[in-house]
């Protein structure tokens, strides 16, 4: 409604709707393949299994309490019982992280049927509802009070960005149980910001896109096309100077260049991130090829340029940002988890407008090197950023204090801008929306876990299918297909980018499966058997010459896995600063790790003048050493530590 009409009270069309027979994050009117969700798809342990596990006992409770103990639920409270002010305890977006641990509960009650975390939506929806006002607004930092006005700092005030999240919570409950009180606020929420920014109302943006995501997905959800509209009138006016210029300027919330317009992603990571998640959303949803040709051409040039070899994106700290092309620096790196989870949106969205495996390659390197690193193995402490090289071991970890920064080092319990915990927790509860998709011709696969995939082709024929795999760890993954139609399909299975020289086994035949996406189009029998067989055994991998910071290095992987040397598995840290490696002797996995050649220079004694004009090397170099490396998702695990994945190689010649 644009007319003022308020829609609270009237019977909406989430009344008339029961949860979708198979749940997911993303759900496109069209696009090249369709996801499977919830229901089709499911993680039955191995790497991810056991996260989401972990994920289920501790992180979700861990997340309410602290909100508790914070004072961000009972902000709600507070506006409720009219005692709210502006010195409420919070930033403005902290009532966003309510909504997200709403969501993750949501996909958890899917995953696993959780009482628990039932029960837990239950509590917080009813928070939340008593402190919605009747025209459908809902924040605890604006408009009751004395606190400043709705609306009145559209640049730093978050409050679209947190309606963005309430509306992701309300789909996840309007897909996983079916319309409730939770999908009516959201309805009324959505409403309200339809009739305030709509075509005939206020022509403003949020500072941080998110709105737009949840307009759209909440519009799939409830069929309910104006909110698609409303997102893309949001995305329209956005590059055109909408918002106040601010000191780190319009391009740190990418109001500086029109999203059809821009060559790259730039500002703010999660910000830009997030945009772009949402203009593919409407780009399919709408039939707008240019727009959907826009963010790919940002999403290539982004992936060539200012992406970490782990897949994490944004290089400067002082605004969470992406920097220039090639300043990708491994110490100062930034590499927001919330980035990680956000890049994972945007490839999502794309991949399944496209096909394109490119995409699901980028979704695996960051899901295990930026999605796995940031939770500790009890699922009760997180990395904020993620970078690539840490000097010295950080401060031991304090479980019962909120932690001021975001770089520390090691794994937090808590932060103060704690966006990070909260994100991960409604992406491991969701990951199986991530898995697997299919078409009319059958069923592709693109993340490797065991687990069951099934689906339903055209015409009633019903596929399923059971993965048996101990990927990363092991490089074979056998499909087996546990019920098949007479007809036949075709079974797709993912080649990753790294992984030349894999093989596909089917009936006995061996064949060759290039990298990209290999497909056996067949008429299939129950216990028929696919094996595919990657390559995971460590390789070396030399940086681009224009990533000036790392020039002169060599990283190890080994399958998705990026590695790292820790300074507790070297005689004394310093040494960190001082290893090179020879990359003449290849990596090899030794047990657990995998082993370097490596040697360690002579430390200068004394506090001297650092630069020198002598020519030449020093003539001892050290002795050479095997040196262990671990995954990077594991760093600080064992307790404080010096990482660094880029090592510098020993020149020759
Ligand atoms: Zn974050």
């Amino acid at each position: 409604m644009t007319d003022g009409t308020t829609q609270a009270d009237l019977p909406g069309a989430a009344g008339r709707r029961g949860p979708s027979a198979d749940p997911a994050p993303v759900r496109p009117s069209h696009g090249v393949l369709r996801p499977l969700g919830l229901a089709q798809v499911r993680i039955d342990g191995g790497f991810w299994g056991a996260r989401q596990q972990v994920n289920a006992v501790a992180t979700l409770a861990h997340c309410e309490s602290w909100m508790e103990r914070v004072g961000w639920l009972s902000n709600f409270d507070r506006v409720t019982d009219g005692t709210t002010g502006p010195d409420r305890p919070g930033w403005p977006f902290s009532d966003s992280e309510v909504y997200k641990l709403l969501e993750a509960l949501c996909w958890e009650t899917a995953r696993s049927a959780s009482p628990a975390a039932e029960a837990a939506i239950g509590r917080l929806t009813a928070r939340i509802a008593r402190a919605q006002d009747p025209d459908g607004y809902l924040n605890t930092c604006y408009g009751h009070g004395d606190q400043p006005p709705r609306y009145s700092d559209l640049e730093g005030g978050h409050e679209l960005y947190n309606t963005g999240h309430l509306l992701q919570a309300a789909t996840a409950r309007l897909r996983t149980r079916g319309a409730d009180e939770l999908v009516e606020i959201g309805r009324r929420a959505a409403e309200h910001v339809c009739r305030t920014f709509g075509a005939h109302g206020r022509a403003a943006i949020c500072g941080h896109p998110e709105i737009e995501l949840g307009l759209v997905e909440f519009g799939r959800a409830l069929g309910e096309d104006r909110y698609v509209d409303q997102a893309r009138l949001f995305l329209d006016r956005r590059g055109h100077g909408t918002l106040r210029d601010i000191p780190l300027g319009r391009g740190y919330f990418q109001d500086d260049v029109p999203i059809r317009q821009a060559e790259v992603w730039r500002g703010h990571a999660v910000r830009a991130l997030y945009l772009s998640a949402a203009a593919v959303d409407v780009a399919v949803d709408r039939g707008d090829d240019g727009l959907l040709a826009a963010v790919r051409r940002q999403w290539r040039r982004t992936v060539a340029r200012r992406t970490f070899i782990t897949g994490g994106m944004g290089s400067r700290h002082q605004d969470e940002g992406f920097g220039d092309d090639w300043e990708l620096p491994p110490d100062r790196a930034y590499c927001e988890t919330c980035a990680g989870v956000a890049s994972i949106m945007v490839s999502w969205r794309l991949f399944l407008a496209t096909g394109d495996t490119r995409h699901t390659d980028l979704i695996e390197r960051t899901l295990y090197n930026v999605v796995a690193t940031s939770p500790s193995g009890d699922g009760t402490a997180f990395f904020y950023a993620n970078p690539l090289h840490q000097r010295l071991p950080g401060p031991p970890a304090d479980g019962t204090q909120v932690s001021p920064r975001a770089e520390a080092g090691t794994r937090a319990a808590w932060f103060d801008v704690s966006c990070c915990p909260t994100n991960l927790a409604r992406t491991l509860a969701s990951l199986a929306g991530y898995v697997a998709t299919s078409d009319d011709d059958g069923l592709q696969i693109h993340q490797y876990l065991p687990g069951t995939v099934r689906v339903t082709l055209p015409g009633d024929q019903r596929v399923a299918v059971r993965v048996v795999t101990d990927y990363p760890a092991d490089g074979t993954v056998e499909v087996h297909v546990t019920a098949t139609p007479e007809r036949p399909w075709t079974l797709s299975l993912r080649v990753p980018a790294w992984a030349g020289g894999a093989w596909l086994v089917v009936d006995g035949q061996v064949r060759p499966a290039e990298p990209g996406q290999v497909g056996v189009r067949r008429r299939w029998r129950t216990g028929d058997v696919v094996r595919l067989a990657l390559p995971v055994g460590p390789r070396l991998t030399w940086p681009d010459p224009r990533i000036d910071a790392v020039r002169g290095c060599v990283a190890v992987e080994r399958g998705p896995e990026v590695l790292c040397v820790e300074s507790r598995d070297l005689a004394a840290p310093q040494l960190l600063s001082t290893m090179e490696v020879d990359p003449a002797v290849l990596p090899v996995q030794a047990g657990d790790a995998v082993h370097v050649r490596a040697r360690f220079a002579p430390v200068p004694s004394g506090d001297d003048w650092p630069y020198t004009s002598a020519a030449g090397e020093p003539a001892d170099r050290g002795d050479w050493a095997d040196v262990p490396l671990r995954p990077y998702h594991s760093w600080a695990r064992r307790g404080p530590s010096g990482m660094r994945i880029w090592l510098p190689a020993v020149r020759r010649g």
